[in-house]
């Protein structure tokens, strides 16, 4: 599908069935029954920035702050391993407490004691910083661009622009890092156009995972009063981004699970979402990483019964992008029965 022919799609009051099914088949085709898990473990709320929508920002001085030491983020990890996931997330807010070297101590010490992918979502630093931590032995970067808009962007992000942070996602790039990015949908001032561009602008840059989750107000923000979209939103641009960005890997985000409930992580499921970030932060810290209010724990349970009502079947591998997959085992893109180019 082309631009126009999705904003047209995003613009229509309903689901079209067939673009729901062609999303479907084009998942299945990729990932066949598979869905991939990510355990989250976010191990401080301190952040530098002041985004205006995001609850964690700088100036929410009514916030409880916390930083989980090495040993904390080192049983979270046995944890997601003793569930069978074999990706980690951590994920904090632009928290310079964790020094570059600190860091890499993390790191080490995961990969020491687990066969684990590592995922880093830790906002804007240097690219010696991020060398280091590939190095170290992170191999994933999340990174969201927000809104491909660039006023809007700006207007968000005081002292940031969006070319900055298109830039530090070229260079996690090129340092070997898988990237994933993604956009907040309904985030105030952008429109049903922004939100078709951003998927193609994930596409352009050729990401590895595509979160599209909605707005959802924070209290003690700049945006605490405006509203979140629709669920329907939501899930018809999963779909456009399935059929767009077909073997990308594309979560049903723990942000819509907050906003609809199990209903619309199944309605993403059913629209070619591959991945579920289960949350292994543990209660007592998770309470304060308010990035957002109502936000909904979404954890095993919940996840083991979405997975057995849906047939589904939880991979146990580390969830490469097919892409990836296929060039790291050497298979040829005959013998896959997916050709990257349709
Ligand atoms: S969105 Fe990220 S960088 Fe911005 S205030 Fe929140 S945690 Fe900090």
């Amino acid at each position: 599908m082309d631009k126009r022919e999705c904003i047209k799609y995003l613009n229509s009051g309903t689901y079209d069935i067939e673009i729901n099914n062609r999303a479907l088949s084009q998942k299945e085709a990729i990932y066949g029954k598979e869905i991939f898990l990510r355990g989250i473990i976010e191990f401080s709320n301190f952040c530098r920035k002041n985004c205006l929508y995001c609850g964690i920002r700088k100036d929410n001085k009514l916030l409880k702050r916390y930083r989980m030491s090495i040993d904390d983020i080192l049983n979270r990890v046995e944890q997601i391993i003793r569930s069978g996931i074999k990706t980690v997330v951590l994920q904090s807010g632009e928290d310079t407490f964790y020094s570059r070297d600190l860091i890499c101590e993390i790191i080490k010490k995961i990969k020491k004691r687990f066969d684990v992918a590592i995922t880093l979502c830790i906002g804007e630093r240097g690219v010696d910083e991020y060398k280091a931590f590939y190095d170290a032995g992170a191999s994933r970067f999340l990174i969201k661009h927000e809104t491909s808009n660039e006023k809007v962007y700006e207007k968000l992000h005081p002292g940031e622009t969006l070319k900055g942070r298109l830039k530090l996602i070229e260079n996690l790039k090129t340092i070997g890092f898988q990237v994933g990015s993604g956009n907040i949908v309904g985030l105030p001032f952008t429109t049903t156009i922004d939100y078709i561009n951003d998927i193609f602008l994930i596409k352009s840059l050729d990401l590895d995972m595509a979160g599209i989750g909605p707005f959802m107000p924070a209290e003690n923000t700049p945006l605490k009063n405006f509203m979140s979209p629709s669920v329907i939103t939501v899930i018809k641009l999963l779909a456009l981004a399935r059929i767009v960005l077909k073997d990308v890997n594309i979560p049903a985000t723990t942000a819509l699970f907050s906003l609809g409930g199990a209903d619309a992580l199944k309605s993403a499921i059913d629209v070619g979402a591959n991945v579920l970030m289960p949350n292994f932060t543990g209660d007592n810290f998770r309470k304060n990483y308010r990035i957002y209010d109502s936000k909904k724990p979404l954890d095993m349970t919940i996840i083991s019964e979405l997975i057995e009502k849906k047939g589904l079947v939880f991979s146990n591998s580390k969830g490469e992008r097919r892409k990836i997959y296929v060039r790291n085992n050497e298979i040829g893109e005959k013998k896959s029965h997916f050709c990257w180019e349709n």
